[in-house]
């Protein structure tokens, strides 16, 4: 119990502020519904009683099926609402007519909704003006969940708690605030959508094959787009709400196929693959972007003994965008996080990028360097639309790694931010000066390693 109150108050301030955020648009969103689900509960979620969880748990239940009903208007009552206070998580379950909620469970997706909110806003190019540095960037790729074990293990556990200043927006960004709160929403919403297709299709329980789950997640999914579209105004973003809805369902079923949890009986890890395979493949244009936020895997804790050799001599290395003195690295093996490393070296005639391995204990890693390139603006766009951003960066880069000219800023930002060399852009580059706005939250990123320690 004492882990779902914390999350309790997280979720409180968030939601009163999605409340006063997004009034302007969405108009069949019912945000005062998010309200309501609170009253007549104490203002402190940490004074909350079970009957008061319970009956937050079972409100905010009803008012996802309010969602699904709103945005797809079936023909039908709605299912009733139960609650489950047990520790054992399970995802919303739904028999004949009706479907349970697990509080443990919404406390999981809240934390995972905080997650993949903030890391939404800080990868669609915002920059928190905050103190905490490493706010600036995405959790997935940001030094935070690097130092800790895959997601699995980092949620529910005393690090969420003890790091939720960092782990929730600031109030003073009350739009990354509303993009968390979203976020959370998203994927109950999903959860929810997806019961309530089994029950409006009559699915049984006891009889859930791939085919049930992928209709299911059909109906789930067409939810989720209404509500996307809903979001959208011309003035807006558009693609930041498509993120929201669309990254949120990809997000949970990572996250099952990780716990190997794997919801209810009869599910297997390949059917939660499958089902997420389609909706990453549906969202194609998102891909990459969603694809960043929420690998397969996350980072591990283990260690590999990296051993460096090349074919010309370096004049600097760069891990995950930190500077790394080359004749350090030939003088004895660096030990590094075993998985995910990006590696980049220049040279004066050429740039060497390279994947550390991972898995072992001890690695070699050769870097062989690529010379640059002189291509036309044409020939640059092409590898930026086909994201050969290695192809792309030794087009308009020169040595040291600043842009070969203003004309070639944009792709140059876009090339080194794919390639994990986003804390390596200098904002004080005049060639970058037309595209500030990236240059300024590139910067951020790069306060935000220093922040850490890292230089
Ligand atoms: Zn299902």
């Amino acid at each position: 119990m004492k882990t779902v109150r914390r999350c309790g108050a997280l979720l409180a301030s968030c939601l009163v502020l999605l409340l006063c955020g997004l009034r302007t648009n969405a108009q069949d969103f019912p945000f005062d519904e998010f309200t309501h689900v609170r009253d007549g509960l104490p203002a402190d979620p940490n004074t909350w009683t079970s009957t008061d969880y319970t009956t937050y748990t079972k409100r905010y239940g009803a008012l996802m099926v309010d969602i699904v009903w709103l945005y797809a208007h079936p023909d039908r009552e709605k299912p009733q609402i139960h609650t489950d206070m047990g520790a054992r998580r399970f995802p919303p379950n739904q028999q004949g007519s009706s479907i349970t909620f697990s509080a443990s469970y919404l406390q999981l997706t809240t934390q995972l909704g905080f997650l993949l909110g903030h890391d939404i806003y800080a990868s669609q190019v915002h920059k928190l003006d905050i103190p905490e540095p490493i706010l600036n960037r995405p959790f997935a790729t940001g030094s935070l969940l690097q130092a800790e074990d895959p997601l699995v293990l980092f949620l529910q556990n005393r690090f969420f708690e003890d790091h939720a200043q960092l782990t929730m927006c600031p109030q003073s960004a009350k739009q990354c605030l509303i993009v968390q709160a979203l976020s959370l929403a998203g994927i109950q919403l999903f959860l929810t959508a997806h019961e309530c297709a089994h029950y409006l299709l009559g699915h049984s329980a006891d009889d859930r094959g791939p085919e049930k789950e992928k209709i299911a997640d059909e109906f789930a999914s067409g939810v989720m787009d209404s509500v996307a579209k809903s979001f959208a105004t011309p003035q807006d973003n558009d693609q930041l709400y498509q993120l929201i809805f669309a990254a949120g369902p990809i997000a949970i079923l990572s996250f099952e196929i990780q716990t190997k949890e794997l919801g209810n009986s009869g599910t297997t890890e390949q059917m939660l693959r499958d089902r997420r395979d389609i909706l990453l493949n549906k969202h194609d244009d998102l891909n990459s972007t969603i694809s960043d936020l929420m690998p397969d895997e996350l980072r591990s804790t283990r260690f590999t003994k990296v051993t460096f050799s090349w074919d010309q001599q370096p004049a600097a290395i760069y891990i995950e965008g930190v500077r790394v003195d080359p004749a350090e690295a030939s003088a004895r093996p660096l030990i590094l996080p075993a998985k995910y490393l990006h590696v980049a070296a220049v040279c004066a005639s050429g740039i060497a990028f390279a994947t550390l391995p991972g898995g072992d204990d001890s690695a070699a890693l050769e870097l062989h360097f690529s010379a640059f390139s002189d291509l036309s603006s044409a020939q640059i766009q092409t590898l930026v639309s086909q994201k050969k951003w290695e192809q792309a960066l030794l087009a308009t880069s020169k040595n040291g790694l600043a842009p070969r000219s203003s004309e070639v800023a944009a792709p140059y930002l876009k090339a080194m931010y794919y390639l994990h060399l986003g804390p390596l852009i200098n904002p004080d580059d005049p060639s970058l000066a037309q595209v500030r706005t990236d240059a300024e939250h590139y910067r951020g990123i790069r306060s935000a390693l220093r922040g850490w320690g890292i230089n």
